[in-house]
């Protein structure tokens, strides 16, 4: 497991030292940096684990399709992980999406494309029962000359991404997640 994490990145084309963000229990102070874009996750139960497979499509003969098995609904964007500042990509389930854009509408928190304020997601309970909280900032923050020039560097439309995971989970079974906890929100787990 995760014994060619180079590899993998060099495949989806990203960048040396960008890395997925693991949301972690309580508070995970983020800004969102990109465009989050859906695609589709089966969790497969394997050797007691839950894992999730992206779903490349019942057209392009998806076994997991095939053999009747729901798909769920994940997204995928960039954020600056307030933790260590670092532009990381962040896969978040229903809950939270459905949190930040009832934020985008909002008349008080309402933004056009990308929020120009933090958020926290906070996590809690596990398994299951792992819930997720959004809590915008009271405060707009504008980004940082060096927080724009990290994320021209480094931040590529998540579609390239999703694609290439499509392509690779085509070619072989790709183990994206390995996870024995997160059936809810796979979103949490490190590639
Ligand atoms: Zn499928």
């Amino acid at each position: 497991m995760f014994n060619n994490l180079d590899e993998i990145k060099k495949n989806y084309g990203i960048k040396e030292g960008s890395d997925w963000m693991k949301l972690k229990d309580g508070s995970n102070k983020v800004r969102i940096v990109s465009d989050f874009v859906d695609y589709g996750v089966h969790s497969v139960r394997n050797k007691g684990k839950y894992k999730s497979v992206v779903c490349i499509g019942k057209e392009n003969g998806c076994y997991y399709c095939a053999n009747g098995q729901p798909v769920k609904v994940q997204f995928l964007g960039w954020v600056i992980d307030r933790a260590d500042n670092q532009v990381k990509l962040l896969r978040i389930g229903w809950t939270i999406a459905s949190q930040i854009k009832k934020l985008q509408e909002s008349e008080e928190y309402g933004f056009q494309d990308l929020p120009p304020y933090d958020i926290d997601i906070v996590k809690s309970g596990e398994g299951l029962d792992t819930d997720y909280n959004v809590i915008p900032s009271r405060k707009d923050t504008p980004l940082t000359p060096e927080e724009e020039e990290m994320i021209a560097e480094t931040v590529k439309d998540p579609r390239e991404i999703i694609e290439k995971m499509k392509e690779k989970a085509k070619s072989s079974v790709l183990e994206e997640i390995d996870s024995d906890e997160e059936l809810e929100e796979l979103s949490a787990d490190e590639i």
